[in-house]
């Protein structure tokens, strides 16, 4: 607010320096009022809103919903803080740090528009055929340019990638329901909304998570001499590339050793089909979907990967995120 008010005082100081400033000054400071009433009117507004008894008991009602919301706004993170997010393979460019780069051209006019980005490790720099390619086959020339090999721990890699980012991906979109299903309990005014979203969220008493899905993104990039003209495709690991890669890897496995591999993938469909047979209930503590609709329902190796658990339907239950967090990594019986 403190501008507009230096901006009507520098309109005065201006219209009193012209001549004509008996007909300049009203007319500029119409169109200062009229620039600034609305916005202070909406301020009013705002106020007596948050101010309003139908929104503090509102607010008293929800408490115990919001809190809520914050523990599990406290558990993303921790889920984002204790992740990699990347595949341990992928050495292209590793060693790319050893070496500077620089432009000694003297005509260096136009040039440089596109630069390539040789230090990042994710980013493979090829011909224009290869980037071309790489975009109607992305999981061959994924595998390929960046190194991942067929062979049993790269594919377990993949797992566990795959395994984090649902794991977050969940997380961050049951925090999204909630943040709805509180704003919708509320209904305040659509101005509130428009203007005033984050006041309305921290009013509420809401913290609310800057945490998105970290996706790997691997890129193949064509720069032409000159810099003048670049090329791209980039391949994002999400869910669905995430899947089609341990299913080709798994594919090549079991070619390659018929007798490897043959145990269940760590995919989206196994994650859904271990919820569906556990009646989207924790297996622990019975809470469940149909009790608790925003309930945040995790899928939980049994033996843990880390002590040789397999990713196998006998190895794997459903756990709600309180009790998923409180075993930890111990293995608790059931
Ligand atoms: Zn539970």
């Amino acid at each position: 607010m403190p501008y507009l008010i230096v901006a009507g005082i520098v309109i005065v100081v201006l219209a009193l320096m012209i001549s004509f400033w008996y007909i300049i000054l009203p007319v500029a400071l119409l169109a200062w009022a009229a620039a600034v009433s609305p916005r202070l009117i909406r301020h009013f507004r705002k106020k007596r809103y948050f101010a309003s008894e139908e929104f503090l008991a509102r607010k008293a009602a929800i408490a115990s919903v919001v809190e809520e919301h914050n523990e599990i706004a406290a558990y993303t993170s921790e889920i984002r803080n204790g992740g990699t997010f990347q595949l341990g393979v992928a050495s292209t460019g590793a060693h790319a740090h050893l070496a500077t780069f620089e432009n000694t051209s003297n005509h260096n006019y136009r040039r440089d528009r596109n630069v390539a980005s040789y230090q990042a490790p994710n980013v493979h720099n090829c011909s224009l055929q290869v980037v071309r390619n790489a975009s109607s086959d992305p999981i061959k020339y994924l595998m390929k340019y960046f190194n991942i090999k067929a062979v049993e721990s790269n594919l377990s890699d993949v797992e566990r990638l795959g395994e984090e980012i649902a794991r977050l991906e969940d997380a961050v979109d049951n925090l999204r329901q909630r943040e709805a299903s509180i704003t919708g309990s509320f209904n305040p005014p659509p101005f509130i909304l428009k203007y005033y979203a984050d006041e309305f969220m921290a009013h509420v008493g809401v913290e609310l998570s800057p945490i998105s899905v970290p996706y790997p993104e691997y890129a193949f990039e064509y720069v032409s001499a000159g810099g003048n003209s670049g090329q791209k495709t980039t391949v994002t690991l999400n869910t669905a590339t995430i899947d089609a890669l341990i299913e080709t890897l798994s594919q090549q496995i079991r070619f390659g050793k018929s007798a490897a591999g043959q145990r269940a993938l760590m995919t989206a469909k196994l994650r859904n089909f271990i919820k569906t047979r556990d009646r989207h209930t924790c297996r622990f503590c019975s809470v469940s979907v149909a009790a608790e609709p925003h309930l945040l329902l995790e899928v939980d190796h049994i033996v843990p990967v880390s002590k040789g658990g397999l990713s196998t339907p006998e190895n794997l239950q459903a756990l709600c995120w309180r009790c998923n967090r409180t075993k930890s990594n111990k293995v608790l019986s059931v």
